[in-house]
């Protein structure tokens, strides 16, 4: 009986005490559970609509014979490989269970209670919850107004200026999730350069493969010049790998030996190391992924637009939409008809919702639902 009157919320960390979990997309299995449907579309966590890459599964495949072994919790062939993908020393990789760990192995690496991370409003809700589990403070700094070029992107100047001599970590997402905005060369190696060398740079670069912007940069190629910069990258969107838990990080190697000490030794699975490597040299299966995206998000925001929607800027593989008061109920519209969508109304942005760019039938499907739903 007495642990029944154990409050455990208070014997936790003051951290995870006001900790607000990360909301996932619904899973297809829930929606078909929940809603008795049984032909569902999910275009709510922006994984690519083409699936993995043949390459992928059968080096997955292959790598299940030996499943009885632990991974080489040094990743020494993806991580070689990564570097030469790179032009960096293998020193300078560090492997994620997602590019998710990486952002947390930076913050239990870098961040304390006293200690701030600055990150802009509407950015992936990843950074607020790892800073708060790390028991720092968030400065989250207003982002563009929304009549601003990028919308709802950041707005490096306020961010620069968010800096104090608390910041141990800046959190950047280039482009940015659930917006799509993204930040060119030129401003943000000029925010680089104005940041203090003690403060950790994180240039989060998920969707990279897909941002087509001639002026978008990689900021892999300024590690040289900023060694207090962190470059993230995943499998889980253009790769096709999200089950697998596969991503990276690319920085100093004196950061990456940091980062290192606080990684669990196995945490990068096998068969996500095969499949990642295997996925790396399969660059035609990328070439078609970002083809199709580009495609598609035209078409998608094509439609959206000739509904009288206001669609933000994407260099990803999503658009996020506003529909206006009734989001939620458009939200809840689509379900019944079968179609995943995310709400981000937790982001800040009320009135949007945000669509994954899918395969054409799946695009079709959503927006003849979507027109329906406005109807309604
Ligand atoms: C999806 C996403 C990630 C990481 O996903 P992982 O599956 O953990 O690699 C990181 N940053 C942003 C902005 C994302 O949208």
């Amino acid at each position: 009986m007495l642990h029944k009157t154990i409050d455990f919320s208070s014997l936790a960390v003051s951290g995870v005490r006001a900790l607000q979990p990360y909301q996932p997309g619904k899973p297809e299995s829930a929606l078909k559970r929940e809603y008795g449907l049984d032909d569902v579309i999910k275009l709510a966590s922006n994984e690519n609509p083409m699936g993995p890459g043949t390459r992928a599964i059968e080096a997955a495949g292959a790598e299940l014979q030996g499943a009885h072994r632990y991974p080489d919790g040094a990743g020494f062939a993806l991580r070689h490989a990564l570097a030469e993908r790179h032009a960096v020393d293998p020193m300078q990789v560090t492997l994620g269970n997602g590019s998710n760990d990486v952002l947390a192995l930076v913050a239990n690496a870098f961040l304390e209670p006293g200690r701030e991370a600055v990150f802009s409003a509407h950015a992936f809700a990843v950074y607020p919850i790892v800073t708060q589990a790390a028991g720092a403070s968030a400065v989250v700094v207003p982002a563009n107004a929304p009549d601003h070029a990028m919308p709802f992107g950041h707005d490096l100047e306020a961010m620069a200026a968010a800096v104090s001599e608390r910041t141990r970590v800046v959190f950047v997402a280039n482009p940015n999730n659930p917006t799509g905005t993204w930040l060119q060369a030129d401003p943000l190696r000029a925010f680089l350069q104005g940041l203090p060398a003690e403060v950790i740079a994180v240039v989060d670069e998920a969707y990279f493969e897909y941002a087509d912007d001639p002026d978008y940069p990689d900021a892999s190629l300024w590690l040289q010049e900023f060694p207090n910069l962190v470059v993230t990258r995943t499998f889980s969107k253009a790769h096709g790998l999200a089950a697998l838990r596969v991503g990276y990080g690319l920085s100093h190697p004196a950061v990456a030996d940091l980062l290192n000490r606080v990684r669990q030794p196995f945490n990068v699975s096998s068969v996500a190391q095969a499949a990642a490597l295997a996925s790396l040299a399969d660059q035609d299966y990328i070439a078609q992924s970002v083809a199709l995206n580009r495609e598609q998000r035209d078409w998608l925001r094509q439609a959206l637009q000739s509904m009288g929607l206001q669609v933000l800027p994407s260099a990803g593989n999503f658009l996020c939409f506003r529909v206006g008061e009734r989001a939620d109920a458009i939200y809840e519209g689509l379900l019944r008809r079968g179609v995943i969508l995310r709400p981000v109304a937790n982001y800040a942005l009320p009135g949007f919702l945000r669509v994954t760019v899918g395969l054409p039938a799946e695009n079709a499907r959503f927006v003849e639902a979507l027109q329906a739903e406005l109807r309604a």
